[in-house]
């Protein structure tokens, strides 16, 4: 007896990077993309342009990679340390 998966299943979000679709709207496809970020630390604002991140190419939703997302919080703690209140940046990697 054959077992078949039934065509049609849908498949969310999975750990690699073939192929995902968003777990937001769950028919987008996920492309790579940038996007903004805006991060509160303290009292400060800080906002991150050009973050590399895969979007929903339906609704719009970001996706970004532990690795990236911890570079902004470090990146914004010492912002925010500064004491400066808003502050726009365009991402590097670290
Ligand atoms: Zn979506």
């Amino acid at each position: 007896m054959n077992l078949r998966r039934p065509c049609g299943t849908r498949s969310l979000i999975k750990g690699g990077n073939k192929q995902m679709k968003c777990i937001m709207c769950k028919h987008g496809n996920v492309i790579d993309g940038t996007t903004t970020v805006a991060l509160e630390r303290h009292n400060t604002t800080i906002v991150f342009k050009d973050v590399p991140a895969r979007i929903c190419e339906n609704c719009g939703e970001a996706y970004i990679d532990d690795s990236v997302s911890r570079g902004l919080l470090n990146h914004a703690e010492k912002i925010a340390e500064e004491g400066t209140e808003v502050d726009i940046r365009h991402y590097q990697a670290a």
